[in-house]
């Protein structure tokens, strides 16, 4: 009996996450095999470049990452506390008027988040995302934790249909195998992969202008093709990237010439094509 309580409970909490999500036209997840390859920073200036792109006001960020939220800080909105009304919750609001949940939010600042170490946290995370207004969106991007464990399989499982998922990578070979793990975990989830991205991809010295491959290049492509799917392209490592995320500005309003911008600029064009059928 109860447990019959609990799967309604549960089911009306999906039908109801689902219901707020009915507005937003496309929904992407991005996934990395592993931490710290870039996905928060390709996440939030993907979003910004779709903004950019003639979609300002109608794009989101869901930052999910429940340990270790970051997207407040990288496009300046750490700090942030929710604001709620009859209606439910609202997101933030960023630059070129993005709109963003982050679990960062809830938490009381500089503390250990107690409430995500039990299994109660992912009933707090569903009802949590079912009080959300997002209102009409074109897109919203959801960070998820990085690799492809139970965190980010339950999180999936807490959203209704995704267009697909993006997988960031580096272009190490250790990375590539990462990135295999990523791809099985879409297809076991049944989840299109819209593309692999592969991020820090060769550096050019600011002092000399010769490109350095770092983590090498072309790491990205080589899996995409051996796992049959797209490659979206190569974003460079760019120091600016890093001390604009840490500051909180956005890098690709800031550096809108950048080779960096210009690559996220590509990207957009790619994942159109790929969930619209939209060309150029
Ligand atoms: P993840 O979300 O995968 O853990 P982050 O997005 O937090 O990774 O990025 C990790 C670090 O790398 C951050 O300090 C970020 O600013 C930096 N970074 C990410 N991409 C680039 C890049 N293309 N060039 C320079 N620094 C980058």
């Amino acid at each position: 009996m109860q447990d019959q309580d609990s799967r309604n409970a549960w089911e009306e909490r999906l039908k109801r996450v689902k219901e707020r999500m009915n507005k937003v036209k496309h929904k992407i997840a991005v996934i990395s095999g592993k931490g710290g390859v870039g996905k928060s920073v390709v996440t939030v200036n993907l979003a910004m470049a779709f903004a950019l792109n003639g979609r300002e006001g109608r794009v989101g960020i869901l930052d999910a990452d429940i340990h270790g939220p970051c997207v407040p800080k990288i496009i300046g909105l750490k700090g942030h506390r929710l604001q709620a009304g009859p209606p439910g919750i609202f997101p933030a609001v960023g630059p070129l008027k993005i709109r963003v949940v982050s679990m960062d939010f809830l938490l009381p600042e500089q503390e250990t988040p107690v409430i995500w170490r039990g299994p109660l946290k992912y009933q707090a995370i569903r009802q949590f995302l079912s009080d959300i207004v997002w209102g009409e969106l074109d897109y919203l991007f959801i960070d998820l934790p990085p690799g492809t464990g139970d965190e980010s399989l339950s999180v999936m499982q807490l959203l209704p249909e995704m267009d697909g998922v993006l997988i960031v990578t580096i272009p190490s070979e250790v990375s590539q195998d990462v990135v295999k793990k990523a791809v099985s975990f879409a297809r076991q989830l049944g989840t299109r992969v819209i593309g692999i991205i592969e991020n820090m991809s060769g550096f050019v010295c600011p002092r000399c202008g010769a490109e350095i491959d770092i983590f090498k290049v072309g790491g990205g492509e080589k899996i995409a093709k051996d796992m049959s799917v797209p490659f979206l392209g190569r974003i460079p490592i760019d120091p600016k990237i890093c001390e604009d995320s840490d500051r909180g500005v956005p890098f690709i309003v800031e550096h809108r010439d950048s080779p960096a911008a210009k690559a996220f600029m590509e990207i957009v064009k790619k994942i159109e094509e790929a969930v619209e059928g939209k060309k150029g």
